[in-house]
């Protein structure tokens, strides 16, 4: 299975950034989609199908919170994880966050493994199904070719 992703940050760069460690991380993509707010981030949940949300905190005109309810409270969306990718570290806003529902939380700056081991565990969470890491199915070709 592949997955949808949206990237919310009001950083163009930023989603760049998060885009292409998603990329590399071997988590199979199916359609990137991109917000620069919670507002656009909603219109694009409204007309396509997401699998996973990885969104800023602070926004202008919809921040990261404020759009975390808005999904949870919309039966139609609340099934989608929504994992943090924000400066924010104050325990008040984390515990908010987690309280409403967040799936995961990685702090700016991160390292590339931080984020795939947290959207790799939403993952499968979410979806009950082991997501595979490409590392392995490169070694069980190899194998494979030595049986030959
Ligand atoms: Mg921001």
């Amino acid at each position: 299975m592949a997955f949808n992703i949206l990237v919310v940050d009001d950083s163009a760069t930023m989603r760049m950034v998060i885009k292409k460690t998603v990329e590399i991380s071997g988590v199979p993509v199916g359609h990137f989609f991109e917000a620069a707010h919670g507002k656009e981030a909603l219109e694009i949940l409204d007309n396509n199908w997401i699998d996973v949300l990885l969104s800023d905190i602070n926004m202008p005109v919809m921040n990261g919170i404020e759009l975390l309810a808005e999904i949870k409270n919309d039966e139609n969306l609340k099934r989608i994880p929504v994992i943090f990718i924000t400066t924010v570290a104050s325990d008040a806003r984390m515990e908010e966050a987690r309280r409403m529902g967040v799936a995961g939380y990685v702090t700016k700056p991160f390292q590339p493994e931080v984020i795939r081991g947290v959207l790799y565990k939403v993952l499968e969470d979410a979806y009950q199904q082991k997501v595979e890491v490409p590392t392995q199915s490169v070694a069980q070709e190899k194998d494979d070719d030595l049986d030959f």
